[in-house]
């Protein structure tokens, strides 16, 4: 694996110039729209859009929908958008082929997979996760416990390394289900996929795993790590765009079961209108209602575009932009009252960063007015993310000028950066 750079050999443009010549990923940026003048580390949060994506959309609303109306469910192969788009998805996780749809949001995949494991699982109670996972993974953990009438029970354990297998070491066998975030949404900190679903397996339990900000930024191996079930998000690193379909992959040896959400679109004969719930054959049946073909159609380009990319160097690159970032800002922002809150070797991460500064959302208005757009997470997290395809080492020095300057001159210390927008 490529190592970062020396943190001296960052020292000059010429030297990041250099770095971008020899990028093997550098004939990506072109295929996308950045607007003129913003430096764009928040693809973790919303993927920028691509032409292809851009391109797809225009022709699925004007030649497919404007034209072809109703016809197109069949003559541009509309219906097949989830399973297509699955497909696709599945080479990016490691995943069999028709073992993934696109479909729905994340959450209602995560109701989809928990519900679908717990009914696999029936003699035991408890759903196994931490306390710091996503929210929506929690409350609808915690909904699913106390809505399907059985008395699950939510473990919510405090991250930390081997937590989640001391509580499996313990409690295994009353454990139904183990659901966690690959790679956490503040820290980007890295759960052991095969570690904790050999662990699992171990006890009986069954696992469900979240890669909502590992898809498509890094190789991942969902098959050989024995996952049972995952979702995902479509509008993160995956470049789908604003709501974009989530995904949902069940291993195939589940295709047998029942998930909760039993909608049309998931029966054998959606067009025959029958009052009796036939579920589908295979992964179809994880379908619940009419696929959302604008959005699939931007889906399937903007993956289409990834998977034209090694994966191996993605997460060269993406660690590689990472490692610059930490190296230029604990060089040129020492002392301004930042402390790195995810793993420092970025092996250990996925492909963000989050820092702790004490007026982090004005800190953020701040640079975002500069045209340096990153996130907040509460309490006082700066987040910055990189996504590979677009991104230069250059931006990320650029970035973190900016982030160096906003905080030696005190810039965010102004009324009209404290205001909390509704969306951070
Ligand atoms: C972004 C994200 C989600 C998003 O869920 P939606 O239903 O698409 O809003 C869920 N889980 C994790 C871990 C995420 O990072």
């Amino acid at each position: 694996m490529a190592r970062a750079p020396d943190p001296a050999f960052l020292a000059s443009r010429a030297q990041l110039e250099a770095l971008d010549r020899a990028d093997e990923l550098r004939r990506f940026r072109d295929q996308f729209e950045l607007p003129a003048g913003v430096i764009y580390l928040d693809g973790n949060s919303l993927g920028a859009l691509c032409r292809r994506a851009r391109e797809r959309v225009r022709e699925t609303v004007e030649r497919e929908w404007g034209e072809g109306l109703i016809r197109s469910w069949n003559g541009a192969d509309w219906i097949s958008m989830p399973q297509r788009a699955g497909d696709l998805i599945a080479r990016l996780i490691g995943a069999g082929a028709g073992e993934v749809v696109a479909a729905d949001s994340t959450t209602v995949n995560l109701y989809k997979a928990l519900g679908t494991a717990l009914r696999a699982n029936p003699s035991r109670r408890i759903v196994l996760t931490e306390r710091s996972n996503f929210p929506t993974d929690l409350y609808v953990a915690s909904g699913l416990a106390k809505h399907d009438g059985s008395a699950h029970e939510v473990i919510c354990v405090e991250p930390g390394e081997g937590a989640i297998e001391r509580v499996l070491a313990q409690r295994g066998h009353e454990v139904a289900v183990v659901t966690l975030t690959h790679v956490h949404y503040t820290t980007a900190r890295i759960h052991d996929m095969r570690g904790i679903t050999a662990a699992a397996h171990a006890a009986g339990a069954l696992v469900v795993w979240d890669l909502s900000h590992s898809t498509g930024i890094m190789p991942l191996e969902v098959e050989s790590c024995g996952v049972d079930f995952s979702v995902g998000c479509g509008y993160k690193h995956l470049n789908g765009g604003p709501g974009a379909p989530a995904f949902i992959h069940v291993a195939r040896r589940f295709h047998h079961l029942v998930q909760p959400i039993t909608g049309w679109m998931g029966d054998a004969r959606p067009f025959e209108f029958l009052p009796e719930h036939v579920p589908a054959m295979g992964i179809s049946r994880f379908l619940s209602g009419t696929p959302s073909v604008v959005g699939l159609a931007a889906l399937e380009a903007s993956v289409e575009v990834i998977l034209e990319a090694p994966m191996a160097a993605i997460r060269r690159k993406s660690m590689a932009l990472g490692e610059a970032f930490v190296a230029l800002v604990e060089r040129h922002c020492a002392g301004l009252g930042l402390e790195l809150a995810s793993p420092r070797d970025a092996s250990l991460r996925g492909s963000h960063l989050s820092w702790r500064h004490p007026d982090s959302l004005a800190v953020m208005q701040a640079l975002i007015a500069r045209g340096v757009i990153g996130d907040c997470r509460p309490p006082d997290l700066l987040r910055f993310g990189f996504a590979p395809l677009y991104l230069r080492h250059v931006d990320i020095a650029d970035a973190v000028m900016h982030l160096a300057d906003v905080l030696r001159t005190r810039e965010w210390d102004r009324e009209e950066y404290r205001a909390r927008p509704r969306v951070t």
